[in-house]
């Protein structure tokens, strides 16, 4: 069976909205998350990693958002800026320039980021789940 469109995994009325194009699929929200066996799974969508040829990749989803406390340390964690507060206006996203500055100027402030900087992201469990989830490599 074919992998649904990522749009199709969108929850307008969870508290958090992902962009999935800018997702990198490293799971550091989940590992992020206090609640995280709670609130997330991760799920198989049809989606482009950073705007290259869609594909069936491992995302992280909010299988149940009614579970999430609201802390948001998730978003601090998300390394590209494609998890975010729900404001209420259910958008996803705005126009391809302003996802692209979204994307580099939260690329640029990994390196200053205390606590969910660049030693989190690039901790070894990112890095294999990174290449699991888009590249279906189990990396040791
Ligand atoms: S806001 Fe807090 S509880 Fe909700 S998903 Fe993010 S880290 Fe988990």
């Amino acid at each position: 069976m074919e992998a649904l469109h990522w749009r199709e995994f969108v929850r307008r009325d969870a508290p958090l909205l992902i962009y999935y194009p800018a997702c990198g699929g490293g799971e550091e929200c989940m590992t992020a998350c206090p609640f995280s066996s709670e609130v997330w799974e991760l799920r198989t969508m049809r989606v482009s990693l950073f705007g290259v040829s869609e594909k069936p990749r491992r995302r992280p989803v909010m299988a149940n958002p009614e579970a999430c406390r609201r802390c948001y340390v998730c978003v601090q964690a998300c390394p590209t800026g494609a998890l975010r507060v729900n404001d209420g206006n259910g958008r996803v996203f705005h126009n391809r320039c302003v996802e692209a500055l979204i994307l580099i100027y939260n690329a640029l402030k990994l390196p200053f980021k205390r606590k969910y900087g660049v030693r989190f992201v690039f901790r070894r469990e990112h890095i294999r789940r990174f290449l699991r989830n888009n590249f279906g490599v189990a990396a040791s």
